[in-house]
């Protein structure tokens, strides 16, 4: 390996590029934005906004201000929303970075307008109970009269990979009745599962995340492109006898003669332990040389142990998908209880990471 380490993490930038531009087409007439929090779902916020940038990206969103300059240090131009809000310890850094936050709470909305007065998203929370105000303190904040002028208002789906949830048009409905209050503001209420929810739900701005990167989310959308790929190296071959246990705590029994490929990666890398195989449960596949492989046993730490019995070319050296175009992502978190999301977040910094597919123009 070129930098010494044993899992690689392989971002494929045009494959990004390309899911923005497919979901730009499919959200129509509304705006199509970027969410790269979480550094942009573990693919990195530098290159991912960059990518995304040149496909013809100009909004973004983050969770955090520091997010934000980094987004920041990408793009003189875009506009970046902070999901957090704002709080006066962050002001320096809005100013710094000409940063809009989503204002989540009337405290918010007077600290800001305290601090700055500058544009700002306004959030309504429509049924989830997470950040937003009500609808009534939505109504309340517009009987201020014209001082409060968001640029955005925006809402989150609880419910968006569940098409036929009745949240979804409770708080579609909900939505619609405060952008009354809002009388020519553009709107935004659809994640990457809003908008395969139909043309009612885009409004003005879309805002997908997982599915820029290949996630995997209800509804019926053009196909989107794998975007991360994460393979393990072989670090040894072994030969095992039938009746011989596997890996930690011995949960797995070979039923048969086996030949093992031991691979270095691990729960310590974020390749989630509950993806691990026993007796009684199977776990997560890879895929090598051609064939998916079953693991066998726990995941360790920094290695995890695939059945290569049928796979007779396999040696020390090769590389094995752990997810990727072979092995879906959202099939490796199913194994280990999880979603794409959390596995593709949680992946650790350990990893070499690889960009491939960078246009430059
Ligand atoms: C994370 C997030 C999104 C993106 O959601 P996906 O399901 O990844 O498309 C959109 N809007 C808000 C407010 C979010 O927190």
């Amino acid at each position: 390996m070129s930098d010494g380490n044993t899992l690689r993490i392989t971002i494929d930038l045009a494959a990004l590029a390309g899911n923005w531009r497919r979901l730009a087409a499919a959200a129509e007439k509304a705006e199509c934005s970027a969410v790269v929090k979480a550094d942009a779902y573990g693919t990195g916020i530098e290159p991912a906004v960059g990518a995304l940038s040149r496909a013809g990206c100009t909004t973004f969103f983050v969770a955090t201000p520091a997010e934000g300059e980094r987004v920041r240090g990408v793009t003189p131009s875009a506009v970046v929303y902070v999901l957090a809000g704002f709080d006066e310890d962050w002001a320096s850094c809005f100013a710094r970075s000409d940063l809009r936050p989503v204002i989540n709470s009337v405290e918010q909305l007077d600290a800001w307008q305290h601090f700055s007065g500058g544009a700002f998203a306004l959030h309504i929370d429509t049924g989830m109970n997470r950040l937003g105000l009500t609808l009534h303190e939505a109504l309340e904040v517009t009987r201020r009269g014209s001082g409060v002028a968001p640029r955005l208002l925006m809402s989150h789906l609880a419910c968006g990979d569940t098409p036929d949830a009745a949240l979804n048009r409770e708080q579609l409905a909900l939505f619609e009745e405060t952008r009354t209050l809002f009388p020519g503001v553009p709107a935004s209420l659809a994640n990457s599962a809003g908008i395969a929810l139909g043309a009612n739900y885009h409004f003005d701005l879309v805002r997908p995340g997982i599915a820029l990167y290949g996630g995997r989310f209800a509804g019926e959308l053009p196909p989107l492109a794998t975007v991360v790929t994460a393979e393990a190296q072989v670090l040894q071959i072994r030969e095992a006898t039938a009746g011989e246990t596997v890996g930690y705590g011995a949960t797995e029994r070979l039923t048969r003669a086996s030949r093992l490929a031991v691979l270095g990666a691990g729960y310590g890398d974020g390749y989630l332990r509950a993806a691990g195989a026993s007796d009684e449960r199977k776990g997560a596949m890879a895929y090598v040389r051609g064939r998916a492989v079953p693991l066998v046993g726990r995941v360790s730490m920094d290695l995890v142990v695939a059945d290569v019995t049928d796979v007779h070319s396999v040696h020390a050296g090769d590389f094995a998908e752990l997810f990727g175009p072979h092995i879906p992502l959202d099939d490796v978190a199913a194994h280990a209880g999880t979603i794409g999301y959390e596995l593709l977040t949680g992946l650790s910094r350990r990893a070499e990471r690889i960009y491939t597919g960078a246009e430059t123009h």
